[in-house]
């Protein structure tokens, strides 16, 4: 079985995207340092406790199982933190995706799969992102994630390491058996705080900002189902191994939802009222990220299955309603 090097592994993405590899015939080996992922998130491979940050821990994972492809999932990836502090963003997100970049070089692995963000596009005031968009981060979070990319596209051109670069949407839902799903601490994303203001583990959810040039004032965003997300990953793994050119994909739905939908829709899917207050905006988000995303569709084959939004939310309550991995 051929082994795949899955960052971030015990992570909510990661995760997901381990279960998939376990389906597709791969083993995942998750790399991961637990500083926000779950050891009980790793089920469906090896886990490697490891710093990303420590060359030799990354060099010894290459070693131990020879992976034939990288998948990079492992980053800072609160867009709000990122405005706060910067430096923390550019140098733990960029240090570590050189180091594995390294590190898969030295050891001839070729094929390497990046998680990048619509966040790298920064503010284009509705127009639809595709990924030809020219890319303005308006965050620090989104800036170091571009500066990967960069860094990609220059080891192919030298070294001939082939990547995809999926940029994401926003991820959403979780494993319909509910294996694994969504748990950040603290949590910042807002289909989790809505159920958890639904469920009362938080008095209400705050919107930010209702003044925004939108319809209704409220932020628009594409959600995406994880699991879409990371079929989009495997396929993307298949092109690579089957000596296919590098490759940039947006991975969204092409529907943009307001934070106010989303409420509604998470209201008819639980049958539960959601309390809410109005807030101010947060810095660094942009008014409305609704993605192209014919290329993937187009080229790889991906078809989204999930990412409604009564099914997205349906699988994250059902999660929700478990008990959650614990420390
Ligand atoms: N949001 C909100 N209240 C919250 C969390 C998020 O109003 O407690 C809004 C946020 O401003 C953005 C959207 O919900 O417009 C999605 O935010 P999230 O943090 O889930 O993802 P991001 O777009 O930052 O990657």
């Amino acid at each position: 079985m051929q082994n795949i090097l899955v960052t971030g592994g015990a992570g909510y993405i990661g995760s997901h995207a381990c279960k998939a590899l376990k389906a597709a015939g791969y083993q995942p080996v998750a790399f991961d340092n637990l500083s926000t992922g779950w050891a009980q998130a790793v089920q469906y491979g090896p886990l490697v406790e490891g710093d990303l940050l420590n060359p030799e821990a990354v060099k010894a994972a290459f070693d131990t199982y020879r992976p034939v492809a990288v998948m990079h999932f492992a980053a800072l990836s609160l867009v709000g933190e990122s405005m706060q502090k910067p430096e923390k963003y550019w140098r733990t997100n960029v240090n570590a995706a050189l180091n594995l970049i390294e590190a898969a070089q030295a050891a001839e692995c070729r094929a390497f799969i990046f998680s990048s963000t619509c966040a790298t596009y920064g503010e284009h005031d509705g127009v639809r992102l595709d990924e030809e968009t020219p890319q303005n981060p308006i965050n620090a979070y989104g800036g170091s994630k571009r500066a990967i990319e960069n860094i990609l596209r220059d080891f192919d051109n030298s070294h001939g390491l082939r990547h995809v670069i999926f940029r994401y949407f926003n991820v959403a839902g979780a494993d319909p058996q509910a294996e694994i799903g969504e748990q950040h601490v603290p949590e910042t994303h807002l289909i989790p705080i809505v159920l958890d203001a639904i469920s009362g583990k938080r008095p209400a959810l705050t919107v930010y900002g209702t003044d925004y040039h939108t319809p209704d004032g409220t932020c628009i965003r594409d959600y995406i189902h994880v699991c879409d997300l990371v079929d989009a990953h495997i396929l993307g793994l298949k092109r690579l191994l089957d000596g296919g050119e590098s490759r940039i994909f947006n991975l969204g739905t092409g529907s943009g939802f307001s934070v106010r939908e989303v409420i509604r829709a998470a209201e008819e899917a639980t049958g539960q009222p959601v309390p809410w207050v109005e807030g101010a905006r947060r810095a660094g988000d942009a008014a409305s990220l609704v993605s192209g995303s014919a290329r993937a569709m187009d080229e790889l084959g991906w078809v989204a299955r999930r990412s409604d939004l009564p099914t997205m939310i349906a699988d994250a309550w059902r999660w929700h309603m478990k008990e959650g991995f614990v420390r």
